[in-house]
């Protein structure tokens, strides 16, 4: 029977990507987009046009009821949950720590991490056999910014992501004998629309002499990295970061 992998920001970059590969390996593909509708359907019609399942919600996932109703709607609509990526992730405009306030800390910690904490306890209910499920896999996303915290730039998203490798270990090895493996992988500078948002679109093309490989990756090769951490193939890897990233 096929079985549903769960996109959060499955709309655009890594998430898509993901969303496109893990369709072409045969899976149901349920993405999960904030507000741009256009491009998550774009995805969906895509995998459609193939002959794979797919389907798209609007849901903040740092909103509790917004991820309840997601998750119901995966239940009603799609065939059994399989696997969660926790990849909706956001970064605000770069600055120094003493210029963030409060309410932007609270942003993005609500997103990556409130968010990824609060899908992983949806899927679980549903795959961990503790509860009655078959078993599954999550993936959640770091940034290779945790090595360093981003100093000057995004200090905050740096920690909120090491928020979410300690949480992967934990989680991870609380749930190791329900037949739910929890893993993470770590993207370096990736080529999306991500770094727009922290102010500096083209950060992909300026940063790159600062990575060993001399060049930005792209969401294709990070969507390996997922797909291989979701799939039996990494049967035996839970609490895992894999690092995506050029050599940074
Ligand atoms: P992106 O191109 O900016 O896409 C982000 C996706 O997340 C979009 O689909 C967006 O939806 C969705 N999203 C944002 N906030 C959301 C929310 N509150 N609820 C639901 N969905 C939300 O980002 P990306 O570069 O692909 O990054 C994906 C993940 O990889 C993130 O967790 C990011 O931190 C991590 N990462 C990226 C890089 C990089 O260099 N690109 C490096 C390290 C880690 P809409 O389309 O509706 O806005």
């Amino acid at each position: 029977m096929q079985k549903t992998i769960l996109i959060t920001g499955g709309g655009r970059g890594i998430g898509a990507a993901t969303a496109r590969l893990l369709a072409q390996q045969g899976h149901a593909i349920c993405i999960n987009y904030s507000s741009n509708q256009a491009t998550a359907q774009a995805v969906v019609k895509d995998i459609q046009a193939a002959g794979g399942q797919a389907w798209c919600v609007a849901a903040d996932v740092s909103q509790a009821d917004q991820v309840q109703a997601l998750f119901a709607f995966v239940d009603r609509e799609c065939p059994p949950l399989y696997a969660l990526v926790n990849n909706a992730g956001i970064v605000a405009p770069y600055a120094r720590v003493e210029d963030m306030d409060v309410a932007r800390f609270q942003r993005v910690f609500a997103t990556n991490v409130m968010g990824s904490f609060m899908c992983a306890q949806a899927a679980l209910k549903r795959m961990s056999t503790r509860h009655g499920g078959a078993g599954g896999s999550i993936v959640n996303l770091s940034t290779a910014f945790v090595k360093t915290g981003a100093p000057g730039m995004a200090v905050d998203y740096a920690a909120s992501k090491s928020a979410i490798e300690t949480f992967t270990i934990g989680l991870a090895r609380e749930v190791a004998a329900e037949g739910v493996r929890v893993n993470a992988v770590r993207p370096g500078l990736i080529d999306t629309e991500i770094h727009a948002a922290a102010g500096d679109a083209d950060r992909a093309n300026k940063a790159k002499d600062f990575v060993p490989m001399k060049r930005a990756g792209r969401a294709e090769e990070v969507a390996q990295a997922i797909a291989w951490l979701v799939s039996d193939a990494a049967s035996y890897s839970t609490g895992a970061v894999v690092d995506v990233s050029g050599g940074v």
